[in-house]
């Protein structure tokens, strides 16, 4: 039977699903019965997705497209304007 202490340690395997079949299956055994590990999966899945999404923001592309637009404008107006 699968331990709070356990689930604890894979449930970031489990939420990425990199467990296997068994595994997998004993998580979810296992957050049937236990509310505890029900909200501490819930609460590290929007974790999870929160950082996700600040890696698929493009902000260095954007910055860098900027930045070139700006020195682009600076060597074309060397006077400034
Ligand atoms: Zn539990």
């Amino acid at each position: 039977m699968l331990m709070c202490r356990d689930l604890a340690r894979i449930a970031s395997d489990y939420i990425d699903g990199k467990l296997g079949t068994t595994d997998t299956l004993s998580v979810k055994m296992h957050l049937l019965m236990c509310r505890h590990c029900r909200s501490f999966i819930g609460n590290l899945r929007e974790s999870i997705q929160l950082m996700k999404g600040h890696s698929d923001y493009r902000m260095d592309e954007d910055y860098a497209r900027r930045l070139d637009r700006a020195v682009e404008e600076a060597l074309n107006n060397p006077g400034g304007s």
